[in-house]
């Protein structure tokens, strides 16, 4: 069916082509149940898919790219403001999966069951890469979700650009445990394994003991995955023998990037991407692991860096940015919302990440971290929080640390960091302040450090930041 070029044949048919949290399928079984759905999905307005871990998730999402009904992925947890909005927002008209609410949330149900199969006359809708495939909501870190409308254009294209980067072929085995609402675990975790005719294997569930288990080449996951990887020698050293460690989704603290290459002797490859472009920047499987950086643009996308008067900022290593990108990836904008896709585009035609960077002289991109919350005003200076968190992480006393720029009526914002102490706490507020002010300039050091237990975090590990400004009293 062109996007999912395994269903098409070709890639013979093994039984456990798909295997999600324990039940495997082959292409050939994929596609029989995708197809039931698909004729029951024809015609439909939109197709929202209660993305539980489960092989019936990726029959639905498959059933409805095959019927050219736009898939809304709906995440399984989501409370019920949230789930409203997304099924409201979307004018999804079908709710299709297993163990469905009774009232399946005001639309009509279409239970999957994997057995099911279309009838004789059933033919997949005629390709079309202008057709939106997925309407899929941002993560919501930075305010309500958005459903960015997802073309099926730019997911072949940025995966064909990722099959390229990684070298991902048919004769790899794909592991992840990741969400199937999110662009990270659906789109390039499960249609990425289709794509290529790479078998897939979900864990179900992303733990260490799992990825140890499933014996894969190439491994996807979040930098929360990867640091309690990275806390497990034993499970970690089980990847030592795959061909390809992924991260991305947020950053990836350079300790755990240093302690799986020792652990796996292969530094992780980063990559960086967002709902609304996909994925453009990957390190390359041949190319340079570089700690703190995100790799290089995927072909076809281009980049470049503004400054806040809209002017350009230099791709020499120092210059700091906001990212502004063009390519095949791009969504068609966001659902019901001109304003936002309109503000989201500059004048001459470039998408506004809304990300700060920092391009490198050799192309290396390194992400700096949100306009929004991540590039701190204090006192006249410019201060990225990833910075300061790195070197807080530094602290033995520190397991995990957040900084953010609170309102402050001197300063403008003020410079807070919210740590989480390593084992056995002890740590005090004075001497990060003063383990920071050693490393960094004078004016970077935290203006407060506020201990917590936790960072809140949503379901792909990004922190809130939002959360923890607005219980800073
Ligand atoms: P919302 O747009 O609703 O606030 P969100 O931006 O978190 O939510 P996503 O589209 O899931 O929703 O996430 C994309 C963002 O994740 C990017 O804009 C970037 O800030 C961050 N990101 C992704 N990969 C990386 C990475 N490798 N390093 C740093 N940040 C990353
Ligand atoms: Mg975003």
């Amino acid at each position: 069916m062109g996007l999912l070029t395994a269903l098409d044949g070709g890639y013979g048919d093994r039984a456990d082509a798909i295997t999600v949290d324990g039940t495997a399928l082959s292409l050939e079984q994929l596609l029989g149940a995708a197809g039931a759905v698909a004729e029951r999905a024809a015609g439909a307005p939109g197709l929202a898919v209660l993305a539980r871990p489960t092989a019936e998730t990726v029959a639905a999402v498959v059933g409805g790219l095959l019927a050219g009904v736009p898939v809304v992925p709906l995440p399984p947890d989501s409370g019920p403001v949230e789930r409203a909005h997304i099924l409201r927002d979307s004018g999804a008209a079908l709710l299709a999966g297993t163990g469905l609410p009774e009232d399946a949330e005001g639309l009509t149900a279409l239970p999957v069951d994997l057995a099911d199969r279309p009838s004789g006359g059933w033919r997949p809708a005629a390709e079309d890469g202008d057709r939106t495939a997925f309407v899929l909501y941002t993560s919501g870190t930075t305010g309500a979700p958005k459903g960015a409308l997802i073309p099926h254009r730019a997911v072949a294209a940025g995966l064909d650009g990722l099959a390229d980067a990684w070298r991902w072929d048919a004769g790899d085995t794909l592991v992840h445990g990741l969400p199937l609402f999110h662009v990270h675990g659906l789109v390039l975790g499960v249609l990425g394994a289709l794509r290529t005719g790479s078998r897939l294997v979900h864990t179900g569930r992303p733990t260490p003991a799992g990825y140890a288990a499933a014996r894969g080449s190439l491994y996807f996951g979040v930098p929360t995955v990867w640091s309690r990887i990275a806390a497990d020698p034993a499970a970690a050293r089980e990847l030592a023998a795959a061909r390809l460690l992924v991260s991305g989704s947020a950053p990836l603290p350079v300790p755990v990037f240093e302690r799986l290459r020792e652990l796996t002797g292969q530094a992780p490859a980063e990559r960086y991407g967002m709902t609304e472009t996909l994925i453009t920047v990957a390190t390359r499987a041949d190319g340079e692991r570089r700690p703190g950086a995100v790799g290089v643009p995927l072909p076809g996308v281009r980049t470049r860096l503004a400054g806040e008067d809209g002017r350009p900022v230099p791709a020499d290593g120092e210059g700091v940015g906001e990212l502004q990108l063009q390519g095949p990836t791009l969504f068609d904008g966001y659902l019901g919302r001109p304003e936002a896709t309109a503000a989201s585009w500059t004048a001459d035609g470039w998408f506004r990440t809304g990300d700060v960077a920092v391009i490198e002289p050799d192309g290396f991109h390194r992400i700096v971290g949100r306009a929004s919350v991540d590039l701190i005003k204090s006192g006249g200076y410019r201060i990225g929080a990833g910075e300061v968190e790195a070197a807080l992480r530094d602290h033995p006393g520190v397991a995990d640390a957040a900084v953010v720029g609170a309102p402050d009526p001197d300063l403008g914002q003020a410079v807070v960091a919210y740590v989480v102490a390593a084992d056995g706490g002890g740590v005090g507020e004075r001497e990060l302040v003063d383990f920071v002010a050693g490393r960094l300039s004078v004016h970077k050091r935290p203006r407060r450090v506020v201990l917590v237990d936790d960072l809140p975090r949503n379901a792909m590990g990004k922190v809130l930041k939002k959360r923890l400004l607005e219980g800073d009293g």
